[in-house]
């Protein structure tokens, strides 16, 4: 612990003195978390879930409630808006109480002030708060708002008192759809919080403020900072709605992608602000927090042609801004020479292929629908595959071993050969067949355990992709991720799954599923270029995937699964942005599947489970097979089947793999019978909510023999579907 606390504090101390000395003025703390800024905030709040207790909170407390605990589930984790990071979630409950909590705030501001750095501290504010937690016991958040207040203006007071002059509150809740009542929360909440004597600067970041513009203007704030690298658009109205009181943030920098900055388009805006506001008016900034990009580019020395010096990193970011708070009359070689750097991008060719962009721009409508409707090919798929009713599968990862991840860390290091890891796996692959031919699944998988991740595994294997030494990106708690970047045309050169998977299918006569991840997904969770469009960079991958499919089933694959998780993540913030995004994503997912024959059976997987409000999206996917994460919340895929009539197959998961506990076979049979209220008997499969990789082989093997079980007696008391018209 002690060393924990060391190390934190010894980053800390770094980033303020980084920044210090890139010149930038305006330097925050309470930036830096052990778990996420939401909880840290719950924290500062006093408003820990009290299912947890009420000592006092010791670090030990303060991990048991994020990670794990002998007594309780830890808080559940989801994902903080459209990025891949993670925050827990608060719980509000009417009986929940704030203990305010300063001392991290405090002890930061006052370590910085040691560095003799006086910085700004941020805080989650009040109504984005309220909107993230979820309702545990019923009670509308917004009744707790006036207790929620009384411990915000408490931690002002004490920052007031230690001397803060300035607080960051962020507010990104303000970019996506407000409920009037909580618009009118905004109003209220700031009017309270404007009891201290502190300047509030008001942060908006990964979108446009749109219709809360004046809302947000109109708060008692000192200051409003806005996202201008997601949404440009708003300075012009912000120049109008901003009051003269007020100092205007622009966040020029993107905060979320890493490619060097456009310094002439940046400097256009700060200058039309600095004109109408005065220069002392306007502050320069990152659009939103550098969590979201990896910290330092200048090491990334085993990139390819010249992508290191289009790439702009936390560290490089941070030039940028001094840059562009100075000006070209300054620095005119630094604008000059970002502006040869994109130059060059645009016009390089080592990451241009012409074929593949001809190749999209060739695609015509037909190559976005299979030839024939569902109806038809599941007929034709039955007769193929001869399945039972309610097949069952599982999705395809299973246990990643202790052994497995060893294996993989001395192939990488060179300490054992291909072949020897190769054939390692291969004795892995099949191990893991026998056993779910025991386990008497229906369609199995080879258990993906080549793949260390379910897009790097793809992207080493596509031209247009690269991979950074060090370029991390936190996902949750101490978890990170190391982004693929996309920074050029995708092409796939030769099969990547197909030699895996005639293997798996030579070793068993039930057809083995081919596992792809899908284009959406890869695209997600990749940096993307930002002079690329998505949309186009997306049917690039699909069109690689189609080819891909296309191989295995010429290789005698009958049945294709393409995982899209993060499909919903991509979801816009702004419910009028849904349906344009929607429309090109299940446009790519068709374009990658459509060219198989009618009898080559397409799977789909996404693991969450509120997709009412994309059930559409879903559909339009056209997929025969979906599986989705449903164990927890069988209630909710209930209401959202019968209000749509999903037409296609459909396995709602009835084993929650994120837990350790096992299903039991009368567990799952109930889970089915609610499944069957909403489905036809001939959609159903039955399948686990996600891979497996994460849990061990004995309770895998229990649960997954349980599910079995289950299947059987459904079928018997189905038993004249099966003979009917089946
Ligand atoms: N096929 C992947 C697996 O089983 C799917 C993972 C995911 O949906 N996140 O691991
Ligand atoms: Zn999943």
């Amino acid at each position: 612990m002690k060393l924990l606390l060391a190390t934190a504090s010894e980053l800390k101390n770094k980033h303020w003195l980084t920044q210090a000395s890139a010149s930038i003025d305006i330097i925050p703390s309470n930036d830096f978390s052990l778990y996420d800024q939401v909880f840290d905030m719950l924290v500062t709040l006093g408003a820990t879930p009290t299912r947890f207790g009420k000592e006092e909170l010791t670090l030990r407390r303060y991990f048991e409630m994020a990670r794990n605990s002998q007594q309780q589930p830890p808080l559940e984790m989801t994902k903080w808006f459209n990025t891949n990071y993670h925050y827990l979630v608060p719980e509000w409950s009417s009986d929940l109480e704030f203990h305010t909590n300063p001392a991290k705030l405090l002890d930061e501001l006052a370590a910085s002030a040691k560095l003799n750095i006086h910085t700004r501290p941020v805080l989650i504010g009040p109504i984005t708060m309220l909107l993230l937690g979820k309702s545990v016991d019923g009670v509308d958040p917004l009744s707790l708002l006036p207790k929620l207040l009384n411990s915000y203006v408490e931690v002002l007071r004490a920052l007031h008192e230690a001397g803060a002059e300035w607080v960051q509150i962020d507010e990104p809740c303000l970019v996506t759809d407000l409920a009037p009542a909580y618009r009118d929360a905004y109003r209220s909440a700031y009017e309270k919080l404007a009891e201290v004597p502190l300047k509030l600067m008001l942060m908006t970041y990964f979108g446009d403020l749109g219709d809360h513009l004046d809302l947000a203007c109109s708060l008692p704030v000192a200051g409003v900072h806005i996202d201008l690298a997601r949404a440009p658009g708003q300075l012009e109205p912000a120049l109008k709605a901003i009051k003269p009181e007020q100092l205007l943030s622009l966040g020029v920098v993107d905060g979320r992608n890493i490619w060097v900055a456009d310094l002439d388009k940046s400097h256009a805006l700060i200058h039309q602000a600095a004109q109408q506001l005065g220069a002392e008016r306007v502050i320069v900034a990152p659009s939103c927090s550098l969590l979201h990009v990896p910290a330092d580019s200048s090491e990334e020395n085993g990139l390819p042609g010249n992508l290191k010096h289009w790439l702009s990193f936390a560290q490089q970011k941070l030039e940028e801004i001094k840059i562009l708070a100075a000006g070209p009359q300054t620095f005119p070689e630094a604008f000059a020479e970002r502006r040869k750097i994109l130059t060059e991008r645009a016009a390089s060719a080592d990451a241009r292929i012409a074929s593949v962009r001809e190749a999209v721009t060739a695609l015509k409508p037909e190559d976005f629908t299979r030839p024939s409707v569902y109806a038809q090919r599941a007929v034709k798929q039955r007769k193929a595959l001869n399945l039972p009713l309610f097949p069952t599968t599982t999705i395809g990862s299973f246990p990643q071993t202790q052994e497995i991840r060893k294996a993989r860390a001395k192939w990488r290091k060179d300490e054992i050969t291909n072949a020897e890891y190769e054939t390692y796996l291969e004795q892995e692959m099949a191990a893991c067949i026998r056993k779910q031919e025991e386990i008497g699944l229906d369609v199995l998988v080879h258990g993906e355990f080549e793949r260390n991740d379910m897009v790097e595994y793809f992207g080493e294997q596509l031209a247009g992709f690269a991979f950074t030494k060090n370029g991390w990106v936190q996902s949750y708690g101490s978890r990170c991720v190391k982004p693929p970047i996309i920074y050029g045309d995708v092409l796939r050169s030769e099969p990547m799954t197909v030699s895996w998977s005639t293997r798996a299918q030579a070793l068993t006569s039930r057809p083995m599923k081919g596992m792809l991840t899908g284009p959406v997904t890869i695209l997600q969770w990749s940096f993307v270029r930002d002079d690329l469009s998505c949309r186009e960079v997306t049917q690039q991958i699909a069109l690689a995937l189609r080819d891909e499919i296309h191989d295995l089933e010429a290789a005698g694959i009958g049945v294709i699964q393409l995982d899209e998780p993060a499909l919903r993540e991509g979801l816009p913030l702004r419910r009028s942005d849904w349906a344009a995004y929607l429309d090109w994503a299940a446009a790519a997912f068709r374009l990658a599947t459509s060219s198989v024959r009618d009898e080559t059976q397409i799977h789909t997987h996404m693991c969450y489970s509120e997709f009412n409000d994309i059930f559409a999206a879903l559909a339009a996917l056209d997929a025969d097979v979906i599986s989705i994460e449903s164990a927890r919340s069988r209630m909710e895929l209930l209401d959202a089947f019968r209000e749509s009539g999903y037409p296609n197959e459909m396995g709602p998961g009835v084993y929650d793999i994120h837990s350790t506990r096992v299903p039991d076979t009368a567990e799952v049979t109930e889970l089915l019978h609610a499944a069957l209220k909403a489905l036809r008997p001939e959609q159903l499969w039955i399948n686990p909510d996600c891979g497996l990789k994460t849990r061990n082989w004995p309770e895998t093997l229990i649960a997954l023999k349980n599910m079995c079980e289950a299947a059987k007696q459904l079928r018997v008391e189905f038993a004249e579907v099966t003979q009917s018209s089946f």
